[in-house]
C-alpha cells in the first residue's frame, strides 16, 4: 500500500478504545525495526520524525524509506512530522510525502495557536494530510510545580472544544501531565482531565511523553480516549545501549552491521512491547 493518512486509523482507534503506537525514528535501521514489529504484530503503525531528524536525514530520504516499507505490506503505515513549529518545514514535509504533521504552536497565546494551526490545516486538508496540534504545554511539567501553576500548563477542556471547532484539527495533543524524556518518579497524569477532554471532543487524542509511563497508566489513558501514543526517548535508549554493549565487548569493532543488527533487534523488541501495550496488535486489517 502507499503511505496512509493517519486520520482513519486514529479515528478507528479512538472509537474502539485502543491506541496506535507512533515511534520516533532516526535511522533506517530504527525505521525497519518498528516496521518489522508492526508486521509481526499485525498492527497499524505511525512512523514519525522530529524536525531535527528531517534536517539530519532529509525529508525526501525519510519519505522514500517509509514508502518502501508501506509498499511491502497491506498494513496501514503513516509518516508523521512531530512537534514542528515552522510552517515552511510542514509544507516541505507534505511535499516530500508525509501523510501527517504536527504544528506545535502551544508556546504561543491561545489565539495565535488557533491561527497557526488553522493555517496549516488549510494546506494539509487539501491534500488529505492529517494535522495534530497541542494545547497546554507537555514539556516542563514538573512534579514540584504548585497546583495552580501546573493547572495553567495543562489543557483546559473548554478550550479544547473551541480549539477543535475553530481549527478543524484532526487530532489533538492536550497536555495532561506527561512530560518528554524519562520520568524521575512516576508521571503525574491527570486522568480526570483526560476523561473531561475526551467527553468534550470526539477527535482522537494523542499521548505525548509515552516513554516510561507505567503500563497500567498507559492502559488507563488509552481506555479514556488517547488514540496515539508517542514513543521517542525509550527507543533511542534501546538503540544506543545495544550499540554501547557491542563496543564494551569489542572496542575494535568496525563493521557497522555488527553493531547495527543488535541495535535493530533491541528497537524491535521494545516496539513489540509498546504495540502490545497500546492494544493495537491484531488491528492492522481493520482500520483502513
Ligand atoms: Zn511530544
Amino acid at each position: 500500500m502507499p503511505l496512509s493518512s493517519t486520520t482513519a486509523v486514529l479515528r478507528h482507534a479512538r472509537k474502539h478504545g485502543y491506541a496506535v503506537a507512533a515511534f520516533n525514528v532516526h535511522t533506517l535501521e530504527m525505521l525497519q525495526a518498528v516496521v518489522d514489529a508492526a508486521i509481526e504484530s499485525d498492527a497499524p503503525l505511525i512512523l514519525q520524525t522530529t524536525v531535527g531528524t528531517v534536517q539530519h536525514l532529509g525529508a525526501d530520504y525519510i519519505a522514500a524509506a517509509a514508502e518502501v516499507a508501506a509498499s511491502r505490506t497491506r498494513l496501514p503505515i503513516g509518516l508523521h512530522l512531530d512537534h514542528c513549529t515552522d510552517y515552511n518545514v510542514v509544507v516541505r514535509c507534505i511535499r516530500a510525502g508525509y501523510t501527517s504533521v504536527m504544528i506545535d504552536a502551544s508556546m504561543h497565546p491561545y489565539e495565535e495557536n488557533v491561527e497557526r494551526t488553522a493555517r496549516v490545516i488549510s494546506v494539509a486538508a487539501a491534500v488529505g494530510v492529517n494535522v495534530e496540534a497541542e494545547l497546554g504545554k507537555v514539556g516542563g511539567v514538573e512534579d514540584d510545580i504548585v497546583v495552580d501553576a501546573r493547572d495553567a500548563l495543562l489543557a483546559d477542556p473548554e478550550e479544547c472544544v473551541s480549539f477543535v471547532a475553530r481549527t478543524g484539527v484532526d487530532t489533538l495533543a492536550p497536555a495532561i501531565g506527561t512530560a518528554h524524556g524519562i520520568y524521575k518518579g512516576d508521571p503525574n497524569i491527570d486522568f480526570d482531565r483526560i476523561a473531561r477532554i475526551a467527553g468534550s471532543v470526539d477527535v482522537p487524542l494523542v499521548l505525548h511523553g509515552g516513554s516510561g509511563i507505567p503500563p497500567d497508566q498507559v492502559r488507563r489513558a488509552v481506555a479514556l480516549g488517547m488514540a496515539k501514543m508517542n514513543i521517542a526517548t525509550e527507543l533511542r535508549i534501546a538503540f544506543s545501549d545495544a550499540i554501547k554493549r557491542v563496543f564494551e565487548e569489542r572496542p575494535g569493532e568496525n563493521d557497522p552491521r555488527k553493531y547495527m543488527v543488535p541495535a535493530k533487534e533491541a528497537v524491535k523488541r521494545l516496539a513489540l512491547e509498546k504495540i502490545a501495550l497500546c492494544g493495537c496488535a491484531g488491528r492492522g486489517g481493520e482500520a483502513v
